[in-house]
């Protein structure tokens, strides 16, 4: 693509989704169609970074966890019979534990109670371990036609350092068996910012992943999580403490190597061939509507954003029956829910928004949802922000550059 066209399409993108919202005649957002998130919260073994709800050696509660799951959508296909659904996330958790069968009972179910797109994107996360080509043909065959991978990294001390079921040669195993059975929209997740990782070890992992030629890339700075043991050996002295600057010179290289493979960075850690942005997730980037299901599923829907139980044996005693009696998006696995404020969802829209490096947020489409000029706002977009090059204003458009990309935590705080 020449210089010029492509600048022009970053243009157009933005107009794009001014015009989704008011070719639906300005309707409100809550009525779009529906990104629905299942978490599956079992893993075969806890990796030593990771602070998400999941479980390891409860292989006996998949199958009551997936009753449970199919009676959670039936109790919110209730509130919102037929409700359109454009994309839907398996995430976890490791939803590859859960069998081909398993998954086509789920699939249907969403089918049974909603309008599900016939081009809808449905997306699985998976280990690589998981994956052969029979497994995944399987996947394919349920209706799963976007698989994510957990590659994480190239060099086996750092994924025995996370403590992964798997090595490179796995992965390599794995995106052949995907590619097999069907699967033609793959994304790799890679991790950058390891204790004792070097910008060359980081450069064979980015040119490990690029040989496998996945359509989307995610790449992730490592987090050091509460509870995790990988903060417990940063804290006893056992692992360094990560380098910021490292980390930001390997998220500097990372981008030049994707954007020389031909592929656009459309999010601040997610990169794509042209047509393969992931859109379940752009839905939360641009502030709509997802119903989320599962034990510690977060979810935003009808105004209201909850989250659900964490505990899986109580999320299944909570979902023994369909019991439709709580308004929408309610059900018993909810824990916690609270209505969304105009004041909390302009502010969530901006932050959300300023994460989409291309689209960026429309000053038109802020200005039909919310009445108001997203600059008035926030003035001090348009004042120091833009003054430090970390944000670029213009007459549509207010977009995060390549330097506040580094700097967008910081950007973020200060905002809000
Ligand atoms: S596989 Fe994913 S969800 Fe499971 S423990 Fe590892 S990082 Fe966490």
């Amino acid at each position: 693509m020449s210089i010029l066209n492509y600048y022009m399409k970053l243009a157009t993108i933005p107009q794009l989704v001014a015009n989704a919202l008011c070719d639906r005649s300005c309707m409100s957002v809550h009525e779009l169609p529906y990104s629905v998130y299942l978490h599956i919260p079992f893993c075969k073994i806890k990796c030593t970074y990771c602070a998400f709800n999941t479980y390891v050696n409860l292989d006996d509660l998949i199958e009551p966890f997936v009753r449970a799951l199919i009676n959670e959508i039936a109790i919110i296909g209730a509130g919102r019979p037929g409700h359109r659904v454009d994309t839907i996330y398996l995430g976890g958790g490791t939803p590859s534990v859960l069998m081909p069968e398993q998954l086509h009972r789920i699939i249907s179910a969403i089918r049974k109670h909603f309008n599900v797109s016939p081009d809808a994107e449905i997306s699985m996360e998976s280990n690589p371990s998981d994956l052969d080509v029979a497994y995944m043909t399987a996947v394919r065959q349920v209706g799963i036609n976007r698989l994510s991978i957990g590659m994480q990294s190239a060099h086996l001390p750092e994924l025995d350092l996370f403590a992964r079921r798997h090595d490179h040669p796995t992965v390599v195993r794995a995106v052949d068996a995907a590619r097999r059975g069907g699967f033609d929209n793959l994304n790799l997740d890679l991790i950058y910012g390891i204790p004792n990782q070097t910008l060359e070890m980081w450069r064979e992992s980015l040119n490990a992943m690029l040989s496998l030629t996945p359509e989307h890339i995610s790449l992730y700075a490592l987090g050091i999580e509460d509870g995790t043991p990988l903060k417990n050996w940063v804290e006893t002295g056992k692992l360094p403490a990560p380098d910021d600057d490292l980390a930001a010179d390997m998220y500097e290289l990372a981008s030049d190597m994707l954007d020389a493979a031909g592929y656009e960075q459309y999010e601040i850690s997610n990169w794509a061939k042209p047509g393969h942005e992931c859109r379940h997730n752009l839905q939360y980037w641009r502030n709509l509507p997802y119903p989320g299901l599962g034990p510690g599923a977060h979810g935003y829907a009808a105004g209201v954003r909850y989250h659900t139980i964490l505990s899986p044996q109580r999320y299944i005693k909570a979902l023994e029956r369909i019991d439709t009696s709580l308004e929408f998006p309610r059900t018993p696995a909810v824990d916690h829910a609270v209505v969304v404020d105009r004041s909390a969802e302009i502010a969530e829209t901006l932050m959300m928004g300023l994460r989409l490096t291309q689209e960026g947020i429309s000053r038109e489409t802020f200005r039909q949802r919310f009445g108001v000029d997203v600059l008035e706002h926030f003035p001090e977009l348009a004042g120091r922000f833009a003054a430090h090059e970390l944000v670029t204003v213009d007459e549509h458009m207010v977009r995060i550059t390549r330097r506040g990309r580094l700097l967008s935590n910081m950007i973020f705080r200060e905002l809000v």
